[in-house]
């Protein structure tokens, strides 16, 4: 199998200075909503490789990642000044265990996610079988100003569609902003404002939370359901939640 699959940009929308979701045509064959693909460039010689999580569902033709900009990172700034129709490296093979088919089932799914790692989940809630396998889901989305808070289209249609079933919560870290909470998920859980804006408790016998980007909201959100004697979901020892760190 080639190491790299040849894409070719489409679009390169800027939210921002420093957000951006690129779309590109490549041959990848299929993929489960909520994975990652490694994605490339050639940079002085060298091919700079690194994972993203396609933010479109697998039945759509065109793949979409969705990030921001590192400036000590080598890749983002040459990803983020790509233009239409400029080439693109894209690893053969997804990968990745954020998809539904990994969690045991529960009445409750709570999707946490900090900044771009909204994208794997607009990519799981694009798709039907989440609505058939969850009595209610919530998604809780953190960033730290309003400008950081991309994809409300996409979010506000699936919350038409499924408007019975789900609950969108948007935190605003740094800004006072009508609508959000102004604090961390982790301060939220604490006070019990994610669960009292959800309308639902979190609990060991009914919920299980998938929680992507920060490693440091992951290690703090987990050490909480810790307390509430939940623990990470393994295969060989089913648990209530599931994590994918960003950085
Ligand atoms: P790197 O050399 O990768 O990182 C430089 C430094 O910045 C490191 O210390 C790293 O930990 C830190 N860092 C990485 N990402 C961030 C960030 N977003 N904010 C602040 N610091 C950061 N990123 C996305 O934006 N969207 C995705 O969909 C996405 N999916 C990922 C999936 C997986 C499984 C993993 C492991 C990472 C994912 N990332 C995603 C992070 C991504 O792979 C890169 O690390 C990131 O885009 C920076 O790339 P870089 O080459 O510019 O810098």
């Amino acid at each position: 199998m080639a190491k790299w699959l040849n894409g070719t940009v489409v679009e390169n929308y800027h939210w921002n200075e420093r957000l951006t979701s690129l779309k590109f045509e490549a041959p990848l064959d299929h993929f489960r909503a909520g994975q990652f693909v490694r994605v490339g460039l050639e940079i002085d010689d060298d091919i700079i490789a690194r994972p993203y999580s396609l933010v479109n569902s697998p039945g759509e033709s065109l793949l979409e990642i969705y990030f921001n900009i590192v400036p000590e990172g080598p890749l983002t700034s040459p990803l983020f000044h790509l233009r239409k129709g400029d080439d693109i490296l894209v690893a053969p093979n997804t990968a990745g265990f954020l998809t539904i088919n990994e969690i045991p089932d529960a009445g409750e799914l709570w999707m946490l996610a900090t900044g771009t790692a909204i994208g794997p989940f607009l990519s799981i809630l694009n798709e039907s079988e989440v609505w058939q396998r969850f009595e209610r889901i919530v998604l809780c989305y953190s960033v730290r100003g309003k400008d950081d808070l991309t994809y409300i289209e996409s979010i506000n249609g699936i919350a038409k569609k499924h408007e019975a079933q789900f609950c969108f919560i948007p935190l605003i870290t740094r800004e006072q902003v009508p609508g959000a909470l102004n604090m961390r998920i982790t301060t939220a859980i604490e006070n019990g404002e994610l669960e009292k804006n959800a309308g639902t408790p979190i609990g060991a016998d009914h919920s299980h939370i998938m929680m992507c980007g920060s490693g440091e909201m992951i290690k703090d959100v987990s050490a909480l359901l810790g307390a509430r004697g939940m623990h990470k979901h393994r295969r060989r020892n089913p648990g209530h939640f599931s994590t994918e760190k960003y950085h």
